[in-house]
């Protein structure tokens, strides 16, 4: 696939009528709302790194804004306005706009409950010694620092998208932005790592054996609960992709999903290419991911 829209960020960010804050000196356009400026400065420095660290790796720039919003701008700017995403759901928009919000996403506080709820006593106890406290549920972890991780994540989707990578089904696109968020953080944040590492080792004893595909519609229409804890498996099989091979894998899969490939109906076939192509551990999240129709993933 090699069809690029023409790029969205051609015309000048229109400021005046945004109401929004400039954040100068980042390689793209960074706009906050007003009284966000400090939070947003993280967020864009944490993209920066993975700007940099996947446009060398990778070779391909990314044209892309970064839009930090509070809740009140959240629905000027979240899309499609018609059905825009919970606030604090990360996104990118037709028009080139990379979405986030300035505080994490309220559903990490049911997260958090879920965890508490669910997870054997001594995981809990090891998590929360991790993590810290969350606010709203103290007896589960605080997964606010893993929430502003996740811009890595996301640079990884508008990279894919830009460059014109397809994914025969949804989970790929979202083990693929996971790897590049693994990479990214091994190489700028281990601290980072590390806390994503516990949380997607203590969601094992939570993921079921059969993963369905509607668990990762992130625009806000699935379970959060179910869509971190698919996110989080995803992440621990490409984790072992990047233990065994370090950012090879990532590299070769970016190449061969430019390459408009047909991929095989059966899981069991598109497992074994996976593993041919991109490496074994990724080939056996086919089936555990299984089942899910056949579309061509470009992710939100
Ligand atoms: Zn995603």
């Amino acid at each position: 696939m090699t069809a690029i829209a023409a790029a969205p960020t051609a015309t000048p960010f229109a400021w005046r009528e945004s109401g929004l804050t400039p954040l100068p000196w980042f390689p793209f356009t960074v706009a906050a709302s007003r009284s966000h400026a400090a939070a947003a400065a993280l967020v864009a420095q944490r993209a920066e790194r993975a700007y940099w660290y996947l446009r060398r790796l990778l070779g391909f720039t990314p044209r892309f804004r970064l839009l930090v919003l509070d809740a009140a701008d959240w629905p000027r700017f979240a899309a499609p306005s018609s059905a825009p995403p919970p606030f604090g759901v990360a996104h990118f928009t037709a028009g080139g706009h990379l979405i986030v919000g300035a505080t994490p996403a309220e559903a990490w506080h049911d997260v958090a409950a879920h965890l508490a709820a669910h997870l054997p006593p001594r995981a809990l106890r090891e998590l929360v010694r991790v993590h810290g406290r969350d606010h709203a549920h103290p007896p589960g972890p605080d997964l606010t620092a893993v929430a502003d991780t996740l811009i890595a994540h996301e640079v990884a989707h508008v990279i894919a998208e830009q460059a014109g990578a397809t994914f025969p089904r949804r989970w790929l696109a979202e083990a693929f932005a996971n790897y590049a968020l693994v990479a990214v953080l091994a190489e700028t944040d281990p601290a980072g790592l590390h806390r994503l590492g516990t949380l997607a080792e203590a969601a094992r004893a939570l993921a079921p054996a059969a993963i369905g595909e509607d668990a990762l519609d992130v625009a806000g229409a699935a379970d959060p609960v179910a869509s971190v804890v698919a996110q989080l498996t995803l992440t621990r099989g490409v984790y072992e992709a990047y233990a065994d091979a370090h950012t090879r894998p990532l590299v070769r899969w970016f190449d061969a999903a430019r390459e408009d490939r047909p991929a095989p109906d059966a899981d069991r076939e598109l497992g074994r290419m996976l593993a041919r192509d991109v490496h074994a551990a990724v080939g056996r999240l086919a089936a555990r991911f299984g089942a899910g129709r056949v579309c061509i993933a470009r992710a939100a």
